[in-house]
C-alpha cells in the first residue's frame, strides 16, 4: 500500500486564500518588515519568497537590507525603529545572521507582539504556558496540515526526532497541549535505538537535517510521517525521510519539497495577520 501524500502546497494555498480574504476585510494592509543581513544566496531567496507571498495576500512588505559588516548596535537600532514604526505589524529577521552578530539578542530586541517568527522568549514562554501567542511557523504549519487531513491526534503516540527551539521543542509542546492531547516523545542525537522509539509513533516527525535518516524500519505500518528536513544532496533536495521506502509502510507522508516548507511560509502570513489584528484592535 502506498501512503496518502499530504500536499503542503495545496494546504498552504488554502491557508493563503483564507488570509487574503481576512486581509481584504481589515480596511488596511498589514505591514511586514523583512531584514536581510549579508549576501547569503539561500537567505536572499527565502526573503524574496516571503515578500512575494505577502504581496499575494495583500500584506505590504518593507525590505531592509544591511551589509554583512553591520555592527550589532546598528542592527539593534534598526529593530528599535521597526518596533516603533506604526505601519509595521510584523518583523522578520532572516536567520542565520552572518559573522559575530548575536541572533539571540536581535530576536529578543523585537517587540513580542511583532515577533511573527514566534521565536522571542516571551512567545515561546506563552507556548509553554499553553496561552495564546505568536507561535513558530514550522510547528504551526505541521499542526495545520495534520488538521487539514483530519489526522487523529488526541490520545495517539507522537515521536519527534530533533529538539531544536525552531521545530522539535515547540512542536512537542503543541502536540501535547490541552485539547490536542498527543503523548509525545522527543528523540535526538543521544537517543538509544532511535528506530525502535520511532516505530512506536502514530505520528512521526523528522526534524534533524540528515538526509534520508528515517528509513522504512523506523515506521509503524499506517503511521503519519512528517518530514521537516531540507538537505541539498547530489540528487537534489531531499528530506530527513527516505521517501521511496517509507511511503510503502506509512499511512500518510509529506513530500520534500512540497510538504512542510510551503506550510512554514503560509504560517508567517497567518502570524502577520494575527499580529496586525492584535496591535490595531
Ligand atoms: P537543528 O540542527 O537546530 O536541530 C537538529 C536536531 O536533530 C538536534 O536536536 C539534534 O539533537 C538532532 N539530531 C542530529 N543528528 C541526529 C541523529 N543522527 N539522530 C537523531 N537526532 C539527531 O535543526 P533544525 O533547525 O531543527 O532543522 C532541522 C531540519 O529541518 C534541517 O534540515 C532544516 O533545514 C529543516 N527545516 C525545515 C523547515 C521547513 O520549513 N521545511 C523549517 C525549519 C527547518
Amino acid at each position: 500500500m502506498s501512503a496518502l501524500i499530504l500536499d503542503g502546497k495545496a494546504v498552504a494555498a488554502a491557508v493563503k486564500a483564507e488570509v487574503a480574504e481576512a486581509v481584504g476585510k481589515l480596511g488596511y494592509s498589514p505591514g511586514l518588515a523583512t531584514v536581510l543581513v549579508g549576501d547569503d544566496p539561500a537567505s536572499r531567496t527565502y526573503v524574496r519568497g516571503k515578500r512575494s507571498d505577502a504581496a499575494e495576500v495583500g500584506i505590504e512588505s518593507f525590505h531592509n537590507e544591511l551589509g554583512a559588516d553591520v555592527s550589532q548596535e546598528d542592527l539593534e537600532q534598526l529593530i528599535d525603529r521597526l518596533n516603533a514604526d506604526e505601519s509595521v505589524d510584523g518583523i522578520l529577521v532572516q536567520l542565520p545572521l552572518p559573522g559575530d552578530l548575536d541572533s539571540e539578542r536581535i530576536v529578543e530586541r523585537i517587540t513580542p507582539g511583532k515577533d511573527v517568527d514566534g521565536l522571542h522568549p516571551h512567545n515561546l514562554g506563552l507556548l509553554v504556558l499553553d496561552r495564546p501567542g505568536l507561535r513558530p511557523c514550522t510547528p504551526s504549519g505541521i499542526m495545520r496540515i495534520l488538521a487539514h487531513y483530519d489526522i487523529p491526534i488526541s490520545g495517539v503516540r507522537a515521536v519527534i526526532i530533533g529538539r531544536s527551539f525552531l521545530v522539535g521543542r515547540p512542536l512537542a509542546l503543541m502536540l501535547a497541549s490541552r485539547g490536542v492531547d498527543a503523548t509525545v516523545s522527543v528523540g535526538h542525537s543521544r537517543t538509544k535505538d532511535l528506530a525502535a522509539v520511532a516505530r512506536e509513533a502514530d505520528i512521526l516527525v523528522a526534524a534533524v537535517g540528515s538526509a534520508e535518516l528515517v528509513t522504512a524500519d523506523f515506521v509503524k505500518p499506517g503511521a503519519t510521517v512528517i518530514d521537516v528536513g531540507i538537505n541539498r544532496t547530489e540528487k537534489g533536495m531531499v528530506g530527513d525521510v527516505d521517501f521511496d521506502s517509507v511511503r510503502e509502510v506509512a499511512g500518510a507522508i509529506t513530500p520534500v519539497p512540497g510538504g512542510v516548507g510551503p506550510m512554514t511560509r503560509a504560517m508567517l502570513l497567518v502570524n502577520t495577520l494575527t499580529a496586525a489584528r492584535a496591535r490595531r484592535a
